[in-house]
């Protein structure tokens, strides 16, 4: 969280500038939180560019959600298979979501090379008749995000952003479907944001659960049922942050590239000692995921870090190692710091 927003968040706990109640006390049901909600879509079509025909949706249930409700809405009745990346831990988590509604064809798996990279273009053999193509664009876990925007102009786009949404400006518009869900860049956990344009809102098939079905989200403005007030609110305080404090996406990128360039530089200058986990081309800005020579060493390099005050820096449960994640909020000199303590510690155990 930005020092900022948290400041704001913690006195809007306490009340609530102007409203005289908490904001973990105000009714869903308030003009109040009908305004924060419009707000914060305000802000996103702002920082986003969004054309009128795409909806900015406030969910809950997760990115996870959306791994169903996504082939619910546009596999159903059965139709061509959905051609689907497999390029990490999370890309793995949607596909046997997505396997259990309708068809789907794992377009390319780097499985077999330990998720150390992703695909090329030239390795996708997309195809004109998928019902969609779907891809994450920073997979979370390996530290590895796409450069550029993979798939077809011609096949509907859907991608997962959670770990890299807003982090950089996008065009939204060579998309169908964007989802991102909170922590990461947006906020506190609770909600998702779903950015779904206005034809394949049109498309949701009868007979879906309500909770399941974009169209009852999208009429309710999000108010469909209790959503939760203070994950949205504190999201529509950090799309302000970053409309005015940060001065908008591109500004926020450049702050980014900077973070990861510098974090990257002190691993690859540690003479092997720090050893970048992903193919270079296919780096993420967000997530810096890399080893030391033994299990060991990592062990006591994360217990030793969070004595020193760096916490979170274990990597995955699934894959060990050491994952610095650099999300929007996280500043320079917090990255100077880490590295201060990467040199330090390398100089007493290498
Ligand atoms: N996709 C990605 C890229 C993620 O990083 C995560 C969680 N870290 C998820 C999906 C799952 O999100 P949730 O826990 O909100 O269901």
């Amino acid at each position: 969280m930005p020092a900022s927003v948290l400041r704001e968040t913690q006195a809007a706990i306490d009340e609530v500038p102007g409203l005289g109640l908490s904001v973990l006390g105000v009714s869903h049901r308030s003009k109040w939180f009908r305004d924060v909600v419009a707000e914060a879509e305000e802000h996103f079509r702002a920082l986003l560019g969004l054309p009128p025909e795409y909806h900015v949706l406030f969910l809950q249930g997760g990115s996870t959600l959306q791994f169903s409700q996504v082939p619910l809405t546009l596999l159903k009745p059965p139709p061509n298979e959905a051609e689907y990346l497999h390029t990490g831990y999370w890309s793995g988590k949607s596909l046997p979501e997505a396997k259990a509604v309708g068809p789907i064809k794992t377009l390319w798996s780097g499985q077999a090379e330990g998720f150390r990279r992703l695909p090329t273009d030239a390795e996708l053999a997309t195809s004109a008749g998928a019902s969609y193509f779907h891809y994450i664009s920073n997979e979370t876990v390996e530290g590895l995000q796409f450069h550029r925007i993979p798939g077809r102009d011609d096949v509907l786009r859907i991608c997962d952003m959670s770990s890299d949404f807003l982090s950089k400006p996008l065009d939204a518009t060579r998309f169908a479907v964007i989802y991102a869900h909170a922590q990461k860049n947006l906020g506190p956990s609770g909600v998702t944001v779903v950015i779904v344009r206005d034809d394949i809102v049109k498309r949701v098939p009868p007979g879906l659960p309500s909770m399941m079905d974009y169209r009852c989200h999208a009429e309710a403005h999000s108010i469909y049922n209790t959503p939760p007030v203070f994950a949205i609110y504190v999201t529509m305080l950090i799309a302000r942050w970053l409309r005015r404090d940060v001065g908008g996406l591109a500004a926020m990128e450049k702050i980014n590239a900077t973070k990861a360039a510098t974090l990257y530089a002190a691993v690859d200058g540690s003479g092997e000692f720090y050893r970048g986990r992903a193919a270079v081309a296919d780096r993420s800005l967000m997530n810096v995921v890399f080893n030391l020579p033994t299990a060991e060493l990592e062990k006591r390099f994360t217990s030793e870090a969070e004595a020193a005050g760096f916490y979170g820096l274990d990597g995955h449960r699934s894959l060990g190692g050491v994952r610095a994640s650099i999300y929007n909020a996280v500043t320079q000199s917090s990255v100077e710091a880490l590295i201060g303590f990467m040199r330090d510690f390398q100089q007493r155990a290498g």
